[in-house]
């Protein structure tokens, strides 16, 4: 169980950058980086293009997906969770994004209108605390 995402400022004002850039539309990517006991940390927020482009889902292209995974793996990382942007809501899992982390166990890290915040599926949504390195 992950209780804790710890990511640099860069990082995170590269996701801030993708939430403006792609307003009003859903931006998304992933976040590598290694797993240390209960805390993942993230050495590298990599966007994605969200090939759904709507303003209430996101889908992550598969073919970026995967070339991020095979980058990730060939470096000794890993995928430890994915972000996505609320450009005009707050960083609340909607129902979508509920029903899909349910299927996808890793950290989902959104960043809404109102700032960022972590979750991830265990017997529901479980909050994460989000640290900056
Ligand atoms: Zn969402």
């Amino acid at each position: 169980m992950i209780s804790e995402l710890k990511i640099s400022r860069h990082d995170i004002e590269i996701i801030q950058a993708e939430l403006e850039a792609n307003k009003p539309y859903e931006a998304c990517g992933v976040l590598i980086g290694i797993i240390d006991g209960n805390a993942a940390l993230v050495e590298k927020a990599l966007p994605v293009t969200n090939s759904k482009r709507t303003r209430r889902s996101f889908e992550l292209d598969p073919k970026e997906h995967y070339d991020a995974w095979n980058e990730a793996e060939r470096s000794g990382k890993e995928i430890v969770g994915i972000y996505h942007t609320h450009p005009v809501s707050s960083a609340v899992p909607s129902l979508w994004d509920r029903e899909t982390m349910e299927n996808a166990p890793s950290v989902w890290l959104i960043a809404g209108a109102d700032g960022m915040r972590a979750y991830m599926w265990e017997n529901g949504v479980k909050a994460v605390k989000i640290t900056e390195y």
